[in-house]
């Protein structure tokens, strides 16, 4: 099967200002006729050609003639945790369903957790939608249009001012369609993220994330979740591409700007690898690095046998990298009760 898009989409939304104007002039149309579709779509939200009413209908037209589409993504279904998570469920236009999760933070502003792939190729053991293979990539519209369709699901006066890709998929396996997402999604004349608002987080594919590094300066964060090649291995498969060593070394070399840190993501799984050996291992393997570590405790779903360690096993293991003076967080579980806390994203079979 084909990982690939089914259906080449001409998406307007994957294209930055400088894009549209580009694929405008090859269609005879000026500079300004661009300027003002691309104000249409980001500024005033148009989802049709229809809804442009201002521009000429032979122009809408000649659009819809050339291939061209606004995104063809539809918000299908919105969920509310009762601690205020939200994930919305989109379908796109071959009948695929993503997800987005909407993260309440402090100060009534939300992170947006974006998906980059349908399923995952990764095979993660410990992570629902690594059980659902990858099903296909994103195209860079239909990343962006998670962007453009949140805000609207949320009541007035709601904002989001981060985005994460850490929904469903690898993003750095979908390298393309994800660069091309963070172009539109920190144009400035578009919805304007600057890159410091923007985090990638990946399992650990090292060449794509040297040549991000190069590309775009936006936030790493990696998904460690183990000590030792021997457990990694075993938990996420691709270690044995790109064992601990050699992942390490690799993001010792991403420049990150100054004050910024890297964040690593380490998911405890009861017994396997939360004891205090695994956190002074932990600690051994950042030394010398700017970087700050996100326990997760494991998320259940249904059909594995891996267990959530209990709260005093959290707090020894972040006492014991507390006291080497890391910069840890738990992330505190949200949105569990619509499973939509990390790792379990995924159309369930018998979702209604
Ligand atoms: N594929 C990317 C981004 C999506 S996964 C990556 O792996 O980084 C986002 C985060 O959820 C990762 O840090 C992953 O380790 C974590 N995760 C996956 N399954 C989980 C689960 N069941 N419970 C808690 N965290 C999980
Ligand atoms: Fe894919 Fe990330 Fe899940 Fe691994 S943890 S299977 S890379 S989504």
């Amino acid at each position: 099967m084909s990982i690939r898009p089914p259906t080449p989409e001409r998406s307007l939304t994957e294209m930055s200002r400088e894009d549209l104007r580009a694929a405008l002039l090859a269609l005879g149309e000026p500079r300004y006729r661009a300027d003002q579709i691309h104000k249409w779509i980001f500024a005033r939200g148009a989802r049709s050609f229809d809804a442009m009413t201002d521009a000429p209908k032979a122009l809408r037209r000649k659009l819809e003639e050339a291939g061209y589409t606004i995104g063809r993504a539809v918000v299908e279904k919105v969920r509310e945790s009762i601690d205020g998570t939200r994930k919305l469920q989109f379908r796109l236009s071959d009948g695929a369903a993503i997800e987005s999760v909407l993260i309440p933070m402090p100060g009534g502003v939300f992170t947006q957790c974006l998906s980059s792939q349908v399923g995952c190729a990764m095979d993660c053991k410990f992570c629902y939608t690594g059980t659902l293979g990858l099903s296909r990539h994103l195209t860079a519209g239909e990343i962006v249009d998670q962007v453009l369709l949140a805000p609207g699901t949320l009541p007035a006066g709601m904002r989001i001012d981060h985005v994460v890709y850490m929904g469903m998929g690898e993003p750095l396996h979908n390298f393309d369609a994800v660069l091309q997402s963070i172009q539109v999604i920190c144009d400035p004349e578009g919805p304007g993220y600057s890159h410091k608002r923007v985090t990638i987080s990946t399992s650990g594919l090292v060449p794509q994330i040297d040549r991000l590094a190069e590309i775009a300066p936006v936030n790493l964060a990696i998904s460690l979740n183990a000590t030792t090649d021997e457990v990694r291995d075993r938990l996420m498969p691709v270690n044995k591409r790109y064992p601990l060593a050699e992942l390490i070394e690799c993001v010792r070399r991403y420049p990150l700007p100054p004050r910024r840190k890297l964040t690593f993501e380490y998911v405890l799984l009861g017994g396997v690898n939360d004891s205090d050996d695994d956190a002074r291992r932990l600690v051994k393997l950042l030394r010398g690095l700017s970087a700050r570590v996100n326990l997760i405790p494991w998320n259940p779903f249904d059909g594995t046998a891996y267990a959530r360690p209990d709260d005093e096993r959290v707090r020894a293991f972040q006492r014991i990298l507390l006291d080497r003076n890391l910069t840890v967080t738990v992330r505190v579980t949200k949105g569990l009760d619509i499973d939509a806390a990390c790792g379990q994203l995924g159309e369930r079979p018998d979702a209604a």
